[in-house]
């Protein structure tokens, strides 16, 4: 909570829609190694309820991995992680840990759909397997999350027949499908040719404006800048500085900050 109150309260401008009290994501001393090089180090780090923070930070800095621990795709070596009020214990068995996994809904660079499975049952499947909901039920929910990135009239076209910007917006809508407490992205544009890549950060640009729950590991700077509540920027394993998106862009306190935006911008 105190952490967590001092971080926004360094931007004097409002953001909107408000931002709640509520923690939905947060990580206390988290410390990572693979062999004998630590990825992760001490990584304190929270997310308010409708909060969008862009991860940034250059490549091998540990912005993936983070991400991943947080949907325990990765296990932490220390540290501790809260999703939603729930701890994630190392020692849960898949079976415990798939209640706390679905508050997390993933994005990947790659989009990962079904290849065999249509655009919409690629939507539904989640929610009629996990959420066992009710076919008709799960197919309304999944023609409004079409309608919702764009895409209803591909509701039975197979993922080969889309391009990569289609494909990365049904993988968004699968996302929402299971109605998650937050939406993590991880790189979402960065294996789309330049010209799909505005339609993708379009569907998220929605998604925060909604007042949705989001971590957005990006490359894309002005979406970092224009569309976050609040960008962190790793190196290193470390959070070396986070802020108010305009402010940090335009005067980084820390010179590995500078040197990275010089780089990007
Ligand atoms: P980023 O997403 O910021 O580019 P990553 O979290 O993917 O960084 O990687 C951080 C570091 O951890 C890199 O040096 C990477 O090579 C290493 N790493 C990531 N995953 C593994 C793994 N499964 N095994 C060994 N090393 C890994
Ligand atoms: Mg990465």
């Amino acid at each position: 909570q105190h952490a967590a109150a001092s971080n926004s309260a360094s931007s004097g401008i409002p953001p909107s829609p408000p931002i709640a009290d509520e923690i939905i994501i947060q990580t206390k001393k988290l410390n990572k190694s693979f062999g004998d090089k630590q990825v992760l180090k001490d990584i304190d780090f929270e997310v308010r309820k409708g909060e969008v923070v862009a991860l940034i930070g250059p490549s091998g800095s540990g912005k993936s991995t983070l991400i991943r621990c947080l949907n325990a795709l990765e296990k932490a070596d220390s540290g501790d992680i809260y999703i939603h009020g729930q701890k994630l214990n190392p020692h849960l068995s898949v079976k415990q840990l798939s209640p706390i996994r679905r508050e997390l809904g993933m994005v990947f660079q790659h989009f990962n759909l079904f290849p065999h499975m249509t655009v919409l049952q690629n939507v539904i499947a989640a929610p009629l397997l996990v959420r066992k909901m009710s076919r008709d039920e799960a197919i309304a929910l999944g023609e409004s999350l079409l309608a919702k990135v764009g895409l209803l009239d591909k509701r039975d076209t197979y993922p080969s027949r889309l391009s990569g910007g289609q494909k990365q917006r049904v993988a968004i809508a699968r996302a929402l499908a299971m109605q998650p407490q937050a939406l993590l992205f991880d790189e979402p544009t960065s294996a789309l040719d330049p010209e799909l890549v505005g339609e993708v950060l379009r569907v998220m640009k929605d998604l925060a404006y909604e007042g949705r729950t989001m971590i957005v590991v990006t490359h894309e700077m002005f979406f970092a800048r224009d569309v976050s509540d609040r960008v962190v920027f790793m190196d290193s394993g470390s959070i070396i500085e986070q802020g108010d998106p305009e402010e940090l862009f335009r005067a980084p306190k820390q010179k590995r900050t500078q040197a990275f935006l010089e780089r990007m911008l």
